[in-house]
C-alpha cells in the first residue's frame, strides 16, 4: 500500500497514540493528522515532553490526555497505536519495575480496549526481542538471545511479554493486532538526555566535549531516521487484518559506533576527542534487521540516508542550542 493511500485508511478516524507526547508518538500524531484523522495522544510526560506537541494543540482535530497507561483507560477510537514506554537504556533503567509495568500492564490495558471497540491495535515492539543476537542480521523467525535477569531485562522480557499477549488476544479473543519491531531510530525530538548513541554524540560534538565511546566502539547497530519508521507505521496499521506480523522496521545501513562517532565529528565540523569508556552489561554486539517482509508486504523501505538524517537532527539540536533549551 503506498503513501498515496494512507490517507483514505485514515481519513476521519479517530486514532490513540499512546506515548504521543514522545520521539516516535509526536511524529505519528503530526503525520496523522496530514492522513486527515482525529488524533488523540495520551502520555503521562514520563520521557515524553509538551513541547514536542505544542505545535498540535492548536489543531481542532488534535487531543492531548495526561495519562498512564498502566490504569484502565475509557475512551472511544477506531484505532490504537501502542507507543508508551521509555526506549532508551538510560531512562528504562531509571525505574525498572515501571518499566516492566508499561510493558505488561499498558499493554493488557490497551488490548483490552481494543477488544471492547473491536479495532485494531499496533505494538510498538523492538530490536531488543533478539537481545544479543546470535544470528545476523535478524529476520523475525529468530527467537532471541535475552539475559532474563540482567539490567536490560525490564525492557526486553516486558516488550517480548507485551507481544506474547498480543497474539494471544488475538488467538483467544480475536484482536486484530500488528506487532513492530523498531530497531535503532534517530532524528529531531530524540531526548537530549536520554543517552541514547545518536543524541548523546551530536550534543557533545556540537559542545565541543569529548565524545564517549562504551567498549571498542566496533559494536554496530543500523540507524533509520524517524520519518522512515513512522511511515512504515502508517503502512502496517492500514494492512489487512491478517497481517499480523511480527514485522522487523527499521534501516539495514549497519555501522559501528566508531564509524558513527567520526562521522557526526566530520559532519558537525567538530573538535571533539574520542573517550573509551566500558561497555555496560549486555550491550549487544551487532544489530542489524532483515527487512525483506517489510519490503514485500508493506512495499516500505528507508529513504532517507544516514548523512541525511544526521543533517536533520544535528540542525535540530544545535537549533536548540543556541536557543539556550538544552538542560545538562
Ligand atoms: P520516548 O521515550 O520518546 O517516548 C515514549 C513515550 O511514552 C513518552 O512520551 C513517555 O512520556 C510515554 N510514557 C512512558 N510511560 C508511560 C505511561 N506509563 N503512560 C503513558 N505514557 C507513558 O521513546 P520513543 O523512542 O519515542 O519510543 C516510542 C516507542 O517505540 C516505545 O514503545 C519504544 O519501546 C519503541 N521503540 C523505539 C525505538 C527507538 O529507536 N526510538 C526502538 C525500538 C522500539
Ligand atoms: N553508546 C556509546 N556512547 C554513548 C551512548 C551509547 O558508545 O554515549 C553505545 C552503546 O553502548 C551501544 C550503542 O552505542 O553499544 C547504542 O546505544 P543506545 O543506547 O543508543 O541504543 P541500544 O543499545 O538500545 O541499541
Amino acid at each position: 500500500m503506498g503513501p498515496e493511500s494512507f490517507a483514505d485508511f485514515y481519513r476521519a478516524k479517530r486514532i490513540l497514540v499512546t506515548g504521543g507526547a514522545g520521539f516516535l508518538g509526536s511524529f505519528l500524531c503530526e503525520k496523522l493528522l496530514a492522513a486527515g484523522a482525529e488524533v488523540l495522544s495520551v502520555d503521562n510526560y514520563f520521557t515524553g515532553r509538551r513541547a514536542n506537541i505544542a505545535h498540535l494543540i492548536s489543531n481542532p482535530m488534535f487531543e492531548a490526555m495526561r495519562h498512564d497507561v498502566t490504569m484502565s483507560l475509557f475512551v472511544e477510537v477506531d484505532a490504537i497505536f501502542n507507543f508508551a514506554c521509555p526506549a532508551s537504556p538510560v531512562h528504562y533503567q531509571f525505574d525498572p519495575v515501571a518499566t516492566t509495568k508499561v510493558s505488561v500492564h499498558g499493554a493488557i490495558n490497551m488490548l483490552g480496549l481494543a477488544k471492547r471497540l473491536k479495532c485494531p491495535i499496533l505494538q510498538a515492539s523492538t530490536s531488543e526481542v533478539y537481545g544479543d543476537p546470535t544470528v545476523h542480521p535478524q529476520t523475525e523467525d529468530y527467537w532471541g538471545n535475552v539475559n532474563p535477569i540482567g539490567p536490560r531485562a525490564c525492557y526486553d522480557e516486558g516488550k517480548r511479554c507485551a507481544e506474547t499477549l498480543f497474539f494471544d488476544y488475538q488467538r483467544q479473543h480475536r484482536v486484530a493486532i500488528k506487532v513492530m519491531r523498531i530497531f535503532n531510530t534517530y532524528g529531531p525530538r530524540m531526548h537530549e538526555n536520554d543517552g541514547r548513541v545518536v543524541s548523546n554524540f551530536v550534543i557533545s560534538a556540537l559542545r565541543g566535549e569529548p565524545i564517549t565511546i562504551y567498549g571498542t566502539g566496533a559494536q554496530t547497530r543500523s540507524f533509520c531516521y524517524v520519518d522512515d519508521l513512522v511511515d512504515a507505521a502508517l503502512q502496517l496499521m492500514a494492512t489487512p487484518a491478517d497481517v499480523t506480523g511480527p514485522i522487523n522496521v527499521g534501516n539495514p545501513n549497519e555501522c559501528t559506533i566508531l564509524d558513527l562517532a567520526r562521522k557526526i565529528i566530520e559532519l558537525t565540523g567538530s573538535s571533539s576527542k574520542l573517550v573509551f569508556q566500558p561497555a555496560p552489561q549486555d550491550d549487544p554486539k551487532q544489530r542489524k534487521p532483515d527487512i525483506s517482509l517489510a519490503r514485500s508486504v508493506l512495499e516500505w523501505q528507508p529513504t532517507i540516508g544516514l548523512d541525511e538524517g544526521l543533517r536533520k537532527t544535528i540542525a535540530y539540536f544545535e537549533r536548540r542550542l543556541v536557543e539556550g533549551d538544552l538542560k545538562r
